[in-house]
């Protein structure tokens, strides 16, 4: 299908899609196209391969998943019994999240998914499966299982949809995800949805991808502008104190913590309850049913605070999380703009407080050279510390010094040749 105009597209209406998905955009409360939905659905709509680069939070799931669910519900006969589309995903909460999403967008079409996810228990997934399906989103390693026990077949897939390429590779699934796409008949339609496109990525792409058109809506690290981001200066012995101080400053805050750790979430966790918090905590030692429930309650307003890991920061969908804060800050830079991401949901405004203690200093150095600019020094708190500070502004000196030494040694050897 391609678009209707040859203008560029604006609104769903003008992206082709047939009435039923508009109608349940409209039920969503979609009222037009984000920017990847309009640069991704067209080219998904003609049939080529796309590899995207955007974020979670900019409605990239809308952006694979529409031509797709609206290319199977159009077909004349499409109530076959295997799964035509397959979408791996490297997080049980991001594999559960595109399923609501799908079940939404498909409610008018009777589209049928199959949500295979490793953690509990595979009989109820094997009947949802015996069913008949249209659409199966997986993690890869329950996919293989299943895949070996024989019960599911991907001989009529003609979607694959890899979702968050670069977060498979951290996890370590790239021989899981080479092994599930070799099993996936060719031609195919292969959509690579990746919040950065590292060397990694690009090499999984170009074997999985044939001809693929690229799109990118965000340069990678991009942080929404309604996101005021802060940073709090803590001996690590006062971190908790301050997180209290925090957390009980106003009542009606949906506040989302991450630990770098989830040794560290547990006890966060268990600390603040100890402080008369009501608290909720997902890591990857928490059971499918138990991250579930603690989502749950955090949507319900049952518990205060949710405590998470960067392993499932990205599955997080909750569209009002007023604030996010770093208790710890991420190794990896980039982990900070997708925890983040978290706050400012669907064009809300959102906080973001990273506690630097001085063991944080070069992370926090890190994220401000990958953002290019500061984040706002907040000191009005009890527990400021000036020794972190202190220990920041040396570390930077130190930095700029070896610069301005690299530099002359640089230009030495220039001078010498
Ligand atoms: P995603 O990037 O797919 O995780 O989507 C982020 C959030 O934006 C989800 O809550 C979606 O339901 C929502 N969303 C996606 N597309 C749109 C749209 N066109 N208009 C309003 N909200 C949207």
């Amino acid at each position: 299908m391609t678009p209707k105009s040859s203008t560029k597209p604006k609104t769903f209406d003008d992206l082709g899609l047939s009435e039923p998905i508009l109608r349940a955009l409209w039920d969503c409360g979609y009222r037009e196209p984000t920017p990847i939905q309009l640069a991704a659905i067209p080219l998904v709509s003609a049939h080529f391969d796309v590899l995207a680069t955007a974020q979670t939070g900019t409605g990239k799931t809308a952006a694979f998943m529409l031509p797709v669910i609206d290319d199977i519900a159009t077909r004349p006969c499409y109530a076959g019994d295997t799964p035509l589309a397959l979408v791996l995903a490297p997080t049980r909460e991001l594999a559960l999240q595109i399923d609501q999403n799908v079940q939404a967008y498909g409610k008018h079409v009777g589209i049928r998914t199959a949500v295979l996810l490793g953690g509990v228990n595979s009989g109820p997934q094997i009947d949802r499966l015996r069913k008949g399906v249209d659409v199966v989103i997986a993690t890869p390693g329950r996919l293989i299982d299943l895949m070996k026990q024989g019960a599911v077949s991907l001989e009529d897939v003609e979607f694959l949809i890899l979702d968050e390429a670069d977060r498979m590779l951290d996890l370590g699934f790239v021989h899981d995800v080479r092994w599930i796409a070799d099993h996936v008949p060719k031609p195919r339609q292969t959509l690579l949805f990746s919040a950065t496109v590292s060397a990694g990525v690009k090499s999984l792409a170009s074997t999985m991808q044939v001809n693929a058109r690229v799109v990118s809506v965000a340069p990678p690290a991009a942080v929404a502008e309604n996101i005021e981001q802060q940073v709090m200066f803590v001996a690590r012995e006062h971190k908790m104190d301050l997180l209290v101080d925090l957390l009980r400053e106003d009542k009606d805050n949906r506040t989302l913590v991450f630990t770098a750790t989830k040794v560290a979430a547990m006890m966060v966790a268990r600390q603040l309850e100890l402080r008369g918090l009501r608290v909720g905590a997902i890591h990857s030692n928490k059971s499918q049913s138990q991250r579930q429930s603690a989502l749950d309650a955090f949507v319900q307003r049952k518990v205060d605070v949710l405590v998470a890991t960067d392993i499932v920061a990205r599955g997080i969908d909750v569209e009002d999380i007023t604030h996010v804060i770093n208790f710890e800050l991420p190794e990896l830079a980039e982990n900070y703009v997708h925890r983040i991401g978290r706050t400012a949901r669907a064009g809300r405004a959102g906080v973001a407080i990273a506690l630097c203690g001085i063991e944080d200093v070069p992370q926090l150095r890190g994220i401000e050279r990958l953002l290019k600019e500061p984040l706002t020094v907040r000191d009005d708190h009890r527990w400021h510390s000036t020794d972190v500070m202190a220990c920041l502004a040396a570390s930077e000196r130190a930095a700029r010094h070896r610069a301005k030494a690299g530099t002359m040694r640089g230009s030495g050897s220039k001078w010498a040749r």
